[in-house]
């Protein structure tokens, strides 16, 4: 029997580090519980460090009272406890980790995801903004080191699975990749009202739970740009040979045309559990908790083109699949700031796409960033974006 496989699960309080946890909790015997790290939810870090007890548990954010309080506070589980992104680094680089789960949102997972491709771990990636930012870094270093990346993003899972039906690639055998969308939560509303949306409105989203932020990009379709840039990356393909559909049920979750026409598609119930178990056990298929097809119950399918004016923001994930460069870097900080200005209520849904066309449209460009270079543009476009805000304040 194989010694089982070591586990970090990097934001373990967030919705995929949670699903992470409960698929770990069902392969016992095949992987084990290196480390989990999440920035803030003491409480709930608390108790998965007792009940799925790490072999260390690191908070990142090291500021604050409370993960001091945590730190020196009692230890009931008698774990390794540390804080700190250098702790954290320095664990998921060192042998006592195989496989890195990159659940942490935003930028803030670049870091962590770096260092594991640098030192040649499996990378099981939901972090698309890791993708969206440094992509040509990531995969150049993932490329030294014999790292492989392994998508966790439903779509990219989808497409993943499909592209094994390509038993001799060449780089004409796939026709295109079709994305698929949910559309959002505000996928039915007349377009004329969409800058009335609350932050509730937006969060409430129809077929997936998700953390906050992804929510908020999936009711702008910022969440299917970013995807375009990360499929672009991850599958190498230019962006005419990538196209978005809609599919309201998100039972699709993605398809490869092959030149001869062929279409073959991953289809399976919204779960998140699924491709996070896929992207651990590949090329194995281990039974799964995730919610299973019924098909003895009546079930549509449906699929219907994008309206660009409903949806600006996806041609923004188009147009920095084409540029490259430094485009990633500005459009996903832009957005993280804008996503964040709605969340406190001082911008309409509406404005977060033009704030990011404006963003992208005026920065300094480079076509090969270094990392320095991209982490300089990422900074900018934040200040940008609230200038921006005073502005209108
Ligand atoms: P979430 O907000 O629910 O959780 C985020 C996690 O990251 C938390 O554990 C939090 O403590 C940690 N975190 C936040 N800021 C941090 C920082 N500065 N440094 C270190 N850790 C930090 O997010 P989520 O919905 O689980 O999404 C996580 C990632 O997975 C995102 O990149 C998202 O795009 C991607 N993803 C999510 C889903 C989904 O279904 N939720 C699907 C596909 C891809
Ligand atoms: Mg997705």
């Amino acid at each position: 029997m194989n010694a089982p496989r070591k586990v970090a699960i990097l934001g373990s309080t967030g919705s995929i580090g949670r699903s992470a946890l409960e698929v770990l909790k069902s392969h016992r015997g095949t992987f084990e519980l290196a480390c989990i790290s999440c920035h803030q939810q003491l409480d709930l870090f608390k108790k998965q460090c007792i009940e799925y007890r790490p072999k260390l548990a690191v908070v990142t954010d090291d500021s604050s009272l409370q993960t001091q309080q945590w730190l020196q506070g009692p230890n009931p589980s008698s774990i390794l406890r540390a804080a700190g992104t250098d702790a954290l680094i320095q664990a998921i680089s060192g042998p006592d980790v195989d496989i890195v789960v990159a659940a942490i949102v935003g930028v803030a997972g670049l870091q962590s995801s770096l260092a594991a491709v640098e030192n040649g771990k499996r990378l099981a990636l939901a972090n698309k903004e890791s993708l969206v930012v440094a992509g040509q870094l990531l995969l150049a270093t993932a490329k030294k080191s014999n790292a492989e990346i392994i998508p966790v993003d439903s779509e990219h899972c989808a497409i993943f699975q499909a592209l094994q039906c390509d038993k001799r690639p060449t780089p004409d055998s796939v026709e295109k990749i079709i994305l698929t969308a949910s559309g959002g939560p505000l996928r039915d509303w007349p377009v004329e009202d969409l800058e009335k949306a609350t932050i509730d409105d937006a969060l409430t989203h129809p077929t997936w739970s998700m953390g906050r932020k992804i929510t908020v990009d999936s009711a702008t379709m910022m969440n299917k740009a970013l995807e375009v840039v990360e499929a672009h990356w991850l599958f190498g393909l230019p962006a005419e040979r990538i196209q978005v559909v809609i599919h309201p049920q998100s039972i699709i979750h993605s398809m490869v045309e092959y030149r001869d026409g062929s279409v073959i598609a991953q289809l399976s119930p919204p779960d998140m559990k699924l491709p996070i178990q896929y992207a651990l056990t590949y090329p194995d298929r281990t039974p799964a908790t995730a919610k299973r097809m019924d098909w003895n119950a009546s079930q549509s399918l449906s699929w219907y083109p994008v309206d660009p004016d409903r949806y600006p923001a996806l041609e923004l994930g188009f147009e920095v699949a084409r540029r490259g460069g430094t485009c990633g870097a500005v459009l996903n900080a832009a957005n993280e700031a804008a996503v964040e200005l709605f969340l406190q209520a001082k911008i309409r849904l509406t404005d977060i796409a033009k704030i990011c066309r404006t963003v992208l449209q005026h920065h300094d460009f480079a076509s090969s960033p270094s990392l320095e270079e991209l982490l300089k543009q990422d900074r900018w476009a934040r200040d940008e974006v609230m200038r921006w805000n005073k502005s209108l304040c």
